[in-house]
């Protein structure tokens, strides 16, 4: 069976691509630069902006798996910053659902990428769950249209998830990928109160849940996709200095200073909450790894 991966280049897609490999899927990827077919693996062009697209890579497709979206901790959220990060999300679903209804093609699934900023950039006890509010700030309302435009293809009848992501921990990748080279040095510190929350998963476990998402028909609408640990940016950071051999001895990063160089964008980092992952656990999912500590030790080997 043939999986479509929008954005399938990037730093899950290309996990996940490996991994569905393995399981013995093709994979077809929807890219913006062409790149040489591989084992197993056809690149297919897109241009979101122009409405363009390959249609065959829609049209051979069992199921559809929406990553594509361009990174929101790249740059500056200006307001053409903002427009870029929600219409590469929203008009790319659209696009596929354009390709969807005028061939009359139905998938299997689709399952879209979202995150748990959907739930906003506030700090507190409270624990999300995928009943929760969304929040009306920019990732938040960015999160509501993501879904909005991946519940399209619900519209045509056809089975849709959203997975609700957490800060993701892989090899040389995301969150770890920036922080290794000032951790290693000795350099770590706690960002701005470091009591806010960090809900994360590791890179394998989201794999799967992406992996469940297609293969488990009882799945539909909204799950979170995080380690419900209690992790906030201080004990992260304690963690990952440790697992240089370090403790902590600089001071935490002042909120002021992030909001300097960062602008709004700095709510990625100065705020968070818990969220839960009892509803994908509720369906017999079973994460690898639970453990910071471990899941550090993964990430860096
Ligand atoms: P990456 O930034 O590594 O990859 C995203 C891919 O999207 C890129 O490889 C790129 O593919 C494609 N893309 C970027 N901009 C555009 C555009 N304007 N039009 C079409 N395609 C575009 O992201 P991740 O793999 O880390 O994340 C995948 C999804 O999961 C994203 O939507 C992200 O927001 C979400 N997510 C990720 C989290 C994380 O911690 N990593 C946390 C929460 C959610 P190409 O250049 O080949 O076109």
């Amino acid at each position: 069976q043939n999986v479509l991966i929008t954005g399938g280049t990037g730093f899950i897609g290309k996990k996940l691509t490996k991994i569905l490999l393995e399981r013995g899927y093709s994979v077809s990827i929807l890219t913006r630069n062409s790149k040489p077919n591989t084992e197993g693996v056809t690149y297919y062009i897109w241009d979101v902006s122009s409405q363009n697209i390959e249609e065959a890579a829609v049209l051979k497709a069992d199921y559809i798996i929406h990553l594509a979206g361009e990174n929101i901790a790249e740059q500056k959220w200006t307001a053409k910053r903002k427009a870029e990060i929600r219409e590469s999300r929203t008009q790319s679903a659209q696009l596929i659902y354009n390709v969807l209804k005028k061939h009359n093609k139905r998938i299997e699934a689709f399952v879209s990428a979202s995150g748990i900023g959907f739930y906003g950039a506030i700090n507190g006890e409270g624990i999300c769950t995928e009943n929760t509010l969304p929040a009306n700030d920019f990732i938040g309302t960015t999160c509501q249209e993501w879904e909005k435009s991946a519940d399209l293809m619900a519209g045509l009848g056809i089975r849709t998830v959203k997975i609700r992501t957490g800060l993701v921990l892989g090899k040389d990748e995301g969150i770890l990928k920036k922080l290794t080279p000032i951790f290693k040095r000795g350099l770590g510190s706690a960002l701005g109160s470091g009591k806010q929350y960090m809900p994360w998963i590791h890179i394998q476990d989201l794999c799967m849940m992406y992996i469940e998402a297609i293969e488990n028909e009882k799945m539909t609408g909204a799950y979170n996709a995080t380690i419900n640990d209690s992790t906030t940016n201080l004990t992260f950071s304690k963690e990952l200095a440790n697992s240089f051999g370090y403790s902590i001895w600089l001071p935490n990063v002042p909120a002021f200073l992030i909001r300097l160089a960062m602008g709004e964008m700095a709510s990625i980092v100065l705020s968070g909450r818990r969220v839960s992952s009892d509803k994908v656990k509720s369906l017999g999912f079973r994460f690898q790894f639970k453990n910071l500590t471990k899941a550090l030790k993964d990430c860096l080997k």
